[in-house]
């Protein structure tokens, strides 16, 4: 991977695109090329700072208790960076009946989380049925009392093809099952060559926002993410920030648009795809970069599961948000590790001059979690 990074100092050309951050002016894709190459740790960290002071009080911090259900693991995508499914047939598939998620959901309740996350694979045997009817069960039987991501866009867009509905012919219908979150989960790198890379039978840049845009439509809220550490390179990734600027310039009206954004890593162990980790230090730039690029998007969240403790310092490299997780199988078998002694995490986040807070996306039937 060609991305980084012992950056080169060049204050001639820094110094104009600090100024323009100091002023409230937007950056460009070159002038976060520049950024990239050429500006320290410091003062990446210190732009990224005077951004995230402009949604978010210096020293204020916000975190969730969650978990991820990955209700199953067959899926018939095949992403070479993928250590989680199982094709169909395969040894090792599953598909979590109603009573196995109830029981994680009563966990997390019992561990103090409010929120669940469903992720699994392209499952070609799982109607349309199973979800409406596991989203139905829990709004039925959990009411407000929790929150959750019902899918991801990537799954959105196989169940609604699987289904042959449109894309808003299929978010109608997960929101009469109660549903009121999709993530923007799956979007990876968002560059068409890097999914013809990886993730071909994945669905195009132009498919996953198309469906973003219909999820937005029909009052269901969303989010930006985005993985890196794979063999992306910089205009791949400044590409991703770029796309994703533009369609919330688009999108910003129908509520607020997307939510937040949440950069983690890739995992490679156990994968097709391999590779080494990248370091956080790089994670870090990259989570500074995107705040002083995403001057649209108010949250930013910095990833505590692909990163544990490391993940936040990036309160101070313009983060203001992070979960602590307590399940992700498709992280955990590519090599993620899972604390649940949150008081450490968060103990390092007050040693940092943060003070978090519980930020609860459940208790209410109104349609405001954010
Ligand atoms: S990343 Fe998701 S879509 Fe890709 S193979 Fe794994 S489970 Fe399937």
């Amino acid at each position: 991977m060609a991305t980084l990074a012992n950056p080169t100092s060049d204050t001639n050309l820094t110094e104009p695109i600090a100024a323009k951050v100091h002023s409230g002016q937007r950056i460009s894709s070159d002038d976060a090329r520049h950024l990239w190459q050429h500006a320290s740790d410091a003062e990446l960290r210190e732009l990224a700072s005077v951004v995230r002071a402009r949604f978010h009080p210096a020293h204020r911090a916000t975190y969730m208790v969650m978990r991820i259900i990955n209700y199953t693991n067959v899926c018939v995508a095949q992403c070479d960076y993928c250590a989680f499914y199982r094709l169909p047939g395969q040894d090792g598939g599953y598909v979590l009946p109603q009573e196995a998620v109830f029981a994680k959901l009563n966990e997390l309740l019992a561990l103090g989380g409010d929120l669940a996350a469903f992720n699994g694979g392209f499952n070609p045997h799982l109607p349309l049925d199973y979800y409406c009817d596991l989203f139905a069960a829990i709004r039925s039987r959990y009411g407000y009392s929790l929150e959750f991501y019902a899918l991801t866009i990537a799954e959105f867009l196989y169940l609604a093809d699987h289904a042959k509905l449109s894309y808003a012919e299929a978010a109608e219908r997960f929101k009469a099952a109660g549903v009121r979150w999709i993530t923007g989960g799956g979007a990876e790198v968002l560059t068409e060559e890097f999914r013809r890379r990886h993730s071909k039978f994945k669905y195009t840049v132009a498919e996953y926002f198309a469906a973003q845009r219909a999820i937005l439509e029909a009052g269901l809220k969303t989010t930006a993410t985005m993985v890196i550490g794979f063999d992306e390179s910089l205009d791949e990734r400044i590409e991703h920030l770029e796309r994703t600027r533009a369609f919330q310039d688009e999108v910003a009206a129908l509520d607020g648009g997307l939510q937040s954004f949440l950069c983690w890593t890739f995992k490679p162990y156990f994968t097709q795809l391999g590779g080494i980790e990248i370091t956080t230090q790089e994670y870090l730039r990259h989570l500074a970069l995107s705040r002083i690029y995403l001057d649209n998007i108010p949250r930013i969240r910095t990833s505590v599961l692909t990163q544990n403790a490391g993940a936040l310092e990036g309160l101070r490299y313009g983060a203001d948000d992070f979960d602590l997780p307590i399940e992700d199988e498709v992280t955990q078998k590519a090599g993620a590790t899972i604390s649940l002694d949150f008081e450490r995490l968060l103990d390092h986040a007050r040693a940092l001059g943060f003070s978090p807070e519980y930020r609860h996306v459940a208790g209410t039937s109104a349609n405001t979690a954010t």
